[in-house]
């Protein structure tokens, strides 16, 4: 069984380190960005440890 990590919550489905059934990253640690220069919410940030499903 891959390792869930319960300190990061996700719903990522399409994305590799998602654990299947549950909303886990598998990874020990992720790295969080921004696509804004000035980010105001939620939307403006970004997962940058994502890597999709092939
Ligand atoms: S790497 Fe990021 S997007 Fe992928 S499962 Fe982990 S937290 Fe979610």
């Amino acid at each position: 069984m891959e390792k869930l990590n319960k300190s990061i919550q996700c719903s990522v489905e399409d994305c590799i380190y998602h654990c299947k059934n549950h909303d886990y990253c598998s990874l020990d640690t992720v790295h969080i960005g921004t696509h804004e220069h000035s980010p105001e919410t939620d939307k403006c940030t970004d997962c940058l440890s994502f890597s999709a499903k092939s």
